[in-house]
Formats: structure tokens, C-alpha cells, sequence
């Protein structure tokens, strides 16, 4: 596992076992991720940040603290990038805002502190939609970023830099956030696996904040192991986080590595109705739904129980997610003001502070957030709070029921992430109601809390489609077991891991590939 090659094509379990046996440096592996990016990211446009030297400085620290005999965790010297919405110490934080523009933070998010202590090497950060409001990457006030399958679609979003990055080789592995769908969804249509937490098992502590009852930071990996180690790294309750759930961190890689061992008998599978099932089918791509349910085929293969479940008020999660998410960002959003961080507009001593804000506003935010700003206000208006928020909240609760009432009958939920494959790019940013459809199925996890993994299961035209699997509150290491047996039994299908389709993507081949 020496080139260049065979570093940033390795999962990242493997590269901690070749870091702990002494067969690679930190500062070799992390070479041979920037060489990449240095060669390929001109293309995909994954980074935002990137820091050569801070991140070859870091990895020769452990590489000096291995050598010293020091007692290390698994993931010390495994590099990884951080979606710019996690805040961090000292390197440029924008949320993919321009409102952020030039803002170093003072200090680290948990996560980020989390993965410092494990001896981590971040590589940069990663492109995003504009606070993480989007589905496809192009809200991001900075740059396009692109789909390593195929350079001409969205790498989706609203983690679109981190999908890109891993699904190009450019991160073994990487950190995203999940509103409304933004870890799933690009996981899916970048052929990865993504994991959005149970609401409160991740700290949300240094996470610019989108909608607070909502946001979760989670993995996003090339293998289901992959993503239960960085989950395990990051977990746990923090104190300064005050929805933070105080329980010890779940064991998730040991159930990702039984899973893998195939035996699923005795477990009750939901198929949702209202995602893609009969009769809501409206939207969803064929070929989508095929590798749907062959994967559902493959999971009552190794002894699962299958049988349909319907959930009705999941139908109206769109609706009340473009309430609730909006209503909370114009809260939080709130706080910038042109006064405590990044971009200040007008400040010649003309104007007087509200029209200093309200200039550096109008500067600062893009198109798309000063929509949810303008329709989380309105929802929350004296008047129409009752007709809009409150409504919202309670087609909130009855998601949340139809979820308990499930768990009586099966152990896991499933269906597509995605109702399509990634779109072309330029294709949906003048229609936002098609760009919102994208998170149709990924919408109830979230507004409940629970936990939901999406995992690769095959192409449709060439392109990946995603299986998403959830589970009850707390029992995100359900999701990892079952996603792994899949990810295992397609593996034998194929002959080979997933894993290795990395180099089959175009990018590996093209001319601006690294020698
Ligand atoms: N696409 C959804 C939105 O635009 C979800 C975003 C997210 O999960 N951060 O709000």
C-alpha cells in the first residue's frame, strides 16, 4: 500500500492498520492525499481550505509520538476533512457563506477537538451549501463543486464538498452535517456510506447552527466500518452542549464488523409505503427504486422478515421541514450582523448601525438564505404562527408517532435516500421546489431524531443509488449492522468491494489524475 494510488484509494480501517503496524508514515499517507487534491481538487472543487503544511506538520507529529513508543489511539495519523460548518481553531470557518468570509474562530467545535485528540490530520475544509441550505453544493457563495462519477452532476448537499472529497480519493474519510437529509442524500449520489446520528448522540457544540432541533454531524465514508469508527470518535455526551444526550458512546464498529458476517435472521424490516412504495411513486426514478429492492431482496436473503409499513403522515415531512428549518435559521442567523464576525459592509461612518447591518446582510447572505430567512420570519409572525409554525410542529409529532407505532412491528425502516440519481448541474438551482423534493425520504429521520445510514446499493445509469436504513432512538448501532450485512452481501455479489469502483470513476483515469 505505497503509492500514491493505493493510499487514497484504502479504506480508512486500513490505513490505520497499516499507520499502527509501522508499514506507512502519517506523513506519507498524508502526502499522498494533498498530491491528490493538489492534482485533481482543480476539478472537483471539494476544498475550500486547504493547508499543506499545517496538515504534513501535524501528521509528523505523530509520526514522532509513534516513534517515541507513545501510546496512540486507532485513528492517529489518519487524515480527514471537516465540512466548513464545524468550527475550527485558528483555520478559516465560512459555513460557505460570504458573510464568513475572512473568520479565523477562537476555538474548536467538540468534534473537531474530539478528532484533534485522536491524532487525526485534518486536511482542510470541506465546500458547502450557504449554512447548509441546499441539496446540490451549488448554494455555496464560493465555488461549484462536482460529482467524481461524472463531472457534469452535483456531488449533492448539503455536504457536497465532503461527498466529493471522499468519493475522489481526496479524504479518506470525511465529517458532514444533516438538517433535512445534508449527509445522506450526498453520500447517496456519490456511491458513499453517510450516517446521520439520533439527534443528541453528536455534539452540536462549534456547529454553526442551522436549525438547532434538527442539526446533526456524522460520518461519511467509503465502507459501513469506516463510518462507525469516525462515529465512535466523535460521540459521546458533551456539557456544552445542552440537547446533548448523557449515555455512554453506543459500540458501533463491533456491530458493523458482526454484521458483515451476513446473519440477519430474525430481523423485522419495514419497507415504507409512502417512500417510493405503491402508489407514491410519483418522482422517483425507476432505477432507483430496482436497486431498491433488490437490496431488499438481498437483507430477506440473509434470514430478514420483510413486509410493507405504512406511515402516513411522512407525506407531509416536506412541508413541515420548510417550515421548522426555516423558522429556526431566522433565529440563528440572527446573530449575524455585520458587527461580532467576518464581513462588515458600508462601515465609513455614514451610516448608522442598522444600516451598517442591514447592508452587510444584504451582502453577506445569498439568494437562498435570505429565502428561509424571509419565510422562517413570516412562519413565525404574530398571526401566522399558529396557521405555519405550530402546524408544522404538530405534522412534527405525528411523524414521530407513526415512527413509535412502527417500532412495534419491525426493527428497522428502510427505502431510498434519494428518489433520483444526481441531477446535471445547473438543472434545479432557478426551481426550488424540485431542489426541496430531493430530501423527500430523508425528511422523517430527521424531524423524529432518529437515526438513518445510507449505504451504496448499485447504479442506476452509471450513477450510485443510495439504501437508507432506520432505526429507533439510541439504536444507530442497528443501522450499522444492517448496512454492513448489505454492504458485505453486495460485495460477494460483485466479486469485489465497492471501494475499489473509486478508480473506475473517471477522475482516477482522466489526464489531470495524479502520475
Ligand atoms: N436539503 C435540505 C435543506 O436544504 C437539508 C439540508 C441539510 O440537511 N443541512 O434544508
Amino acid at each position: 500500500m505505497t503509492t500514491t494510488e493505493n493510499i487514497t484509494s484504502s479504506s480508512a480501517a486500513d490505513l490505520s492498520q497499516a499507520l499502527q503496524a509501522g508499514e506507512l508514515s502519517s506523513v506519507e499517507v498524508t502526502r499522498a492525499y494533498l498530491d491528490r487534491i493538489a492534482a485533481t481538487d482543480g476539478t472537483i472543487g471539494a476544498y475550500l481550505h486547504v493547508d499543506a503544511d499545517a496538515a504534513l506538520e501535524a501528521a509528523g507529529a505523530v509520526d514522532a509520538a509513534r516513534a517515541r513508543g507513545e501510546e496512540l489511539g486507532p485513528l492517529a495519523g489518519v487524515p480527514m476533512a471537516l465540512k466548513d460548518v464545524v468550527v475550527t481553531e485558528g483555520v478559516p470557518t465560512t459555513s460557505g457563506s460570504k458573510i464568513l468570509e475572512g473568520w479565523r474562530p477562537p476555538y474548536d467545535a467538540t468534534l473537531a477537538a474530539r478528532l484533534k485528540a485522536a491524532g487525526t490530520v485534518l486536511l482542510g475544509k470541506t465546500n458547502m451549501d450557504e449554512f447548509a441550505m441546499g441539496s446540490s453544493t451549488e448554494n455555496s457563495a464560493y465555488k461549484v463543486t462536482r460529482n467524481p462519477w461524472d463531472t457534469d452532476r452535483i456531488p449533492g448537499g448539503s455536504s457536497g464538498g465532503s461527498s466529493a472529497a471522499v468519493a475522489a480519493g481526496l479524504a479518506p474519510w470525511a465529517i458532514g452535517t444533516d438538517t433535512g437529509g445534508s449527509i445522506r442524500q450526498p453520500a447517496a449520489v456519490t456511491g458513499l456510506v453517510g450516517h446521520k446520528p439520533t439527534y443528541g448522540s453528536v455534539s452540536r457544540y462549534g456547529l454553526i447552527a442551522f436549525s438547532s432541533s434538527l442539526d446533526q454531524a456524522g460520518p461519511m465514508t467509503r465502507t459501513v466500518l469506516d463510518a462507525a469508527l469516525l462515529h465512535e470518535a466523535v460521540a459521546g455526551h458533551d456539557p456544552l452542549d445542552s440537547t446533548s444526550i448523557d449515555s455512554p458512546v453506543p459500540v458501533l464498529a463491533e456491530s458493523a464488523r458482526r454484521g458483515a458476517e451476513g446473519d440477519l435472521a430474525g430481523l423485522r424490516v419495514g419497507v415504507v409505503t409512502e417512500l417510493g412504495g405503491d402508489g407514491h411513486t410519483d418522482g422517483y426514478e425507476p432505477g432507483v427504486l430496482a436497486r431498491v429492492a433488490e437490496a431488499v431482496a438481498l437483507l430477506e436473503g440473509m434470514g430478514a422478515e420483510v413486509r410493507q409499513v405504512s406511515c402516513p403522515a411522512f407525506d407531509l415531512a416536506l412541508p413541515a421541514y420548510y417550515l421548522i428549518a426555516p423558522s429556526e435559521a431566522s433565529s440563528n442567523l440572527a446573530r449575524f450582523d455585520g458587527v461580532r464576525y467576518g464581513l462588515r459592509a458600508g462601515d465609513d461612518g455614514s451610516r448608522d448601525l442598522d444600516e451598517v447591518m442591514a447592508l452587510t446582510r444584504e451582502q453577506g447572505f445569498g439568494p437562498e438564505v435570505k429565502r428561509r430567512i424571509i419565510l422562517g420570519t413570516y412562519a413565525l409572525s404574530s398571526g401566522y404562527y399558529d396557521a405555519y409554525y405550530g402546524q408544522a410542529q404538530k405534522v412534527r409529532t405525528l411523524i414521530t408517532r407513526d415512527f413509535t407505532s412502527a417500532w412495534d412491528d419491525v426493527d428497522v425502516l428502510v427505502s431510498p435516500t434519494s428518489p433520483t440519481v444526481a441531477w446535471t448541474l445547473g438543472s434545479r438551482v432557478d426551481d426550488p421546489i424540485a431542489m426541496y423534493a430531493a430530501d423527500l425520504c430523508t425528511l422523517p429521520a430527521s424531524l423524529a431524531g432518529v437515526p438513518a445510514i445510507s449505504v451504496p446499493c448499485g447504479l442506476s445509469d452509471g450513477l450510485p443509488v443510495g439504501f437508507q436504513i432506520m432505526a429507533p432512538a439510541l439504536a444507530d448501532d442497528r443501522c450499522y449492522r444492517v448496512a454492513a450485512a448489505l454492504e458485505a452481501a453486495q460485495d460477494a455479489a460483485r466479486g469485489h468491494a465497492l471501494l475499489a469502483g473509486i478508480a473506475t470513476t473517471g477522475i482516477a483515469t482522466k489526464e489531470n489524475a495524479p502520475s
